[in-house]
């Protein structure tokens, strides 16, 4: 026992210690980036189970990720030496979703219920759009689905909101409230809707409430800073008077603002719980003390701060490199050549990060890694669970199980076509509404009342009939060849088939990588419950669409938004697209609050390096179809500059690049000139607009105009010759 309790406490610091060990009550740490929160939680809960005698079964933890889940019940086990059997650690959502499965009753849902993500969602959105009659363009669908996102992280129902008489609130809440019953009819759960439902049936449930706080003993909270209203409610509710929270996260961290999460959770968190105790975290063992001074130099801008110091006894390391490129192209060239040379020098690609802060940015650099065959693997974006093909197959599945789910029903009632034209389907749709139905059960009803014509109705027929076969078989087959026996039955690799390209190959690759995951998927009984192995799956498949798929076990370069990165780790990462207007994002820019959450994520983005770091930007950007001249990230600017170290590409870009091939969107050469004093991103004063820095150039010798972007003034085009700038 001795010899045990000394391994949990041994690689651990004196503050981390005292956090370990504190006695029962509710624990806060607050501490910056890298100072082993995560580790403390972890080395916590085996305190708990091996010095306390708290059974796992007691424990409640919750991460940010499933990956770090999965982590952090290995690092446990591994720590105690046995499984940690009835502990329960996972997401909010994953928690939430594992109360519902096994109290559907009590939730009064069905028990097949289905959860969908935001694509189904806006698919039952302009649905109910469409029933309510409202015009996209006046009402569009995304605002509506925002709002009842919003409504619901706070908790509230839509019986439950004032109608004020304002035109708008009214009209969201008859949409909150018809989008509530087609999912209520469908068996459909939303994301928040997962966390909404089991506070409520938590809360409205005397015995349950009852015997889940006297089950979790302990409640232990990852990333607490991230926690939104309903989350923080949740856990409230479960910790009651009795069980202590024990709280790690970092208010310099906090990156979910815009998605409705309160630092104010972490700040009142002493006033919420009586007798915390607060433990404070100040070394970091994760980066050079370079990359550190970085970090901290960056988010010192930030005036909203609860104030902590981080320090390391780690050497300096290497510099920051800062690497400015023409355009995408090329950095994505830039960043591939240096992960090329790590990997030859023995680095693994496991441990390089590429990240950005949208996900629109990683089309260039997977262009580039194909190219160039570096093995790759993206985390969010578009995942292989949302895909388009994968998604049909899934709705059919979701059929199979409940032939009530309209989401699905429309998904796939003429997917692959099979003659059910929008008539007929407009039709269904009616009948629905009319008789409170169902599509399939609608559907069902045109049929027997032989209303459709005889061609609508005998492909209705056998849409029916092949619904019911897949119900059929998902009874008698396991998973994998249930998947397998759909994909042919629906005629899905069939289409994808004649279309005969290699769009339509990587299809059929996914579809048969379905039957793949399907076949590797592992029930847990102890966390799937009484669930059908077929809606396990399915929830799997909606939940872990998130992180990531498949071939983890090839050392890949991992790509990621930075707000995807929190939590995690790298011996080098790269933090590209470094630009005003990219990040921080433009929507920022504008809004103080919203900047400094902008700033965050790059305290967030620096602090995932643990050896180095370097920082990419560009002269040029096309994105989203326009180009783009951007400034440097202010960002670059509140870096020491000792602590950077600058690499130009050898030749300055406006000479290097030929001008056809550098040419502005309208189709003029920017820059034709050899002797052009001026080149993009050059910082100048003008006398009477003050500064400025260069984004765009045309014509040459006398005809040079330039364009600069003046601080104050805005954005000029000047003519050289006549602008009588100085260099600032
Ligand atoms: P973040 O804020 O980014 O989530 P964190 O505070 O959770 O970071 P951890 O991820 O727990 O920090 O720890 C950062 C790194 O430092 C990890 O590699 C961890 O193993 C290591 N570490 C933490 N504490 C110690 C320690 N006392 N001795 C040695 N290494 C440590
Ligand atoms: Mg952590």
């Amino acid at each position: 026992m001795q010899a045990d309790v000394s391994e949990i406490l041994n690689e651990l610091n004196q503050a981390q210690r005292q956090a370990v060990s504190s006695p029962s009550g509710p624990v806060l740490v607050l501490a910056g980036a890298g100072s082993g929160k995560t580790r403390v939680l972890v080395h916590r809960i085996a305190w708990l189970i091996q010095v306390e005698g708290v059974s796992p079964y007691s424990i409640l933890a919750v991460t940010f990720t499933n990956k770090a889940a999965a982590e952090m019940r290995g690092r446990i086990e591994q720590l105690l030496d046995m499984p940690a059997t009835g502990l329960w650690v996972g997401t909010f959502h994953g928690l939430a979703h594992r109360l519902l499965r096994q109290h559907w009753q009590e939730a009064r849902l069905p028990q097949n219920f289905q959860i969908i993500d935001t694509q189904d969602q806006l698919g039952v959105i302009k649905r109910v759009h469409k029933a309510l009659d409202l015009e996209d363009s006046r009402w569009p669908p995304k605002q509506s689905m925002y709002f009842v996102n919003g409504k619901k992280d706070e908790g509230i129902r839509p019986q439950n909101m004032q109608d004020t008489g304002d035109p708008i609130t009214r009209q969201m809440i008859r949409i909150y409230t018809a989008y509530q019953s087609a999912c209520e009819r469908g068996g459909l759960v939303d994301f928040g809707e997962l966390l909404l439902r089991s506070l409520e049936t938590l809360r409205d449930n005397e015995t349950l409430l009852k015997h889940y706080r006297d089950r979790f003993s302990n409640i232990l909270v990852d990333e607490f800073q991230d926690t939104n209203t309903l989350q923080y409610s949740w856990l409230r509710l479960l910790a009651g008077n009795t069980s202590p929270i024990f709280a790690v996260g970092d208010d310099d961290q906090s990156i979910y603002g815009w998605r409705g999460a309160k630092v104010e959770h972490l700040q009142r968190f002493d006033k919420d719980f009586k007798n915390t105790q607060m433990v404070r975290l100040e070394q970091n063992y994760r980066s050079t003390s370079t990359i550190l001074n970085a970090a901290n130099a960056v988010i010192a801008n930030n005036a909203e701060r609860m104030g902590k110091n981080l320090w390391t006894d780690g050497n300096d390391g290497e510099q920051i490199q800062l690497y400015t490129a023409y355009n995408e192209q090329e950095e994505a060239r830039y960043v591939a050549e240096r992960i090329r040379q790590y990997a030859e020098s023995g680095g693994m690609r496991s441990d390089v990060a590429v990240l950005y802060r949208s996900n629109a940015q990683s089309r260039v650099f997977e262009e580039v890694f194909i190219g160039m065959r570096i093995p790759y693997k993206v985390y969010g974006g578009l995942r292989f669970f949302e895909r388009a093909e994968i998604k049909d197959a899934l709705a059919y599945m979701r059929l199979g199980s409940n032939q009530h789910d309209d989401a699905s029903f429309e998904r796939v009632v003429n997917r692959p076509t099979r003659g059910i034209g929008a008539r007929t389907v407009d039709q269904i749709r009616a009948e629905a509404r009319e008789h409170e139905l169902s599509m399939f059960a609608a559907a069902q009803r045109l049929l027997e009342h032989k209303i459709l014509t005889a061609r609508a109705a005998g492909a209705v027929r056998n849409f029916i009939e092949l619904v019911n076969d897949i119900a059929a078989a998902s009874a008698d087959l396991p998973i994998h060849e249930l998947v397998d026996h759909i994909n042919v039955v629906s005629g899905l690799l069939d289409f994808h088939g004649k279309e005969n390209n290699e769009k339509s190959q990587s299809r059929i690759d996914n579809l048969n990588e379905l039957v793949s995951a399907a076949r590797g998927f592992e029930y847990n009984e102890e966390e799937h419950g009484e669930m059908s192995l077929l809606d396990a799956f399915l929830a799997h498949a909606a939940l872990e669409s998130g992180e990531g798929q498949g071939e983890s076990w090839e050392d890949c370069v991992q790509m990621m938004s930075m707000h995807a990165a929190k939590g995690l780790e790298f011996p080098l990462v790269f933090i590209t697209g470094m630009e005003d207007g990219l990040f921080p994002h433009q929507m920022s820019i504008e809004e103080p609050g919203r900047l400094e959450e902008e700033r965050r994520l790059c305290y967030v983005g620096i602090t995932r390096a643990r050896e180095n770091l370097v920082l990419t930007l560009t002269e040029r950007r096309r994105l989203h179809g326009s180009d783009r001249y951007n400034m440097p990230s202010q960002f670059i600017g509140e870096i020491p500059k000792e602590l950077l170290h600058e690499i130009r590409p050898s030749v300055p870009s406006y000479k290097k690049q030929s001008s056809s091939s550098y040419t502005s969107s309208s189709g003029k050469n920017l820059v034709d000139d050899e002797s052009s004093e001026y080149k993009l991103g050059d910082r100048v004063f003008h006398q009477k607009f003050g500064e400025g820095t260069v984004t765009n150039y045309e014509g040459s010798g006398s005809h040079a105009r330039i364009e600069i972007n003046f601080k104050h003034a805005g954005s000029k085009w000047l003519v050289v010759a006549y602008a009588k700038l100085e260099r600032a």
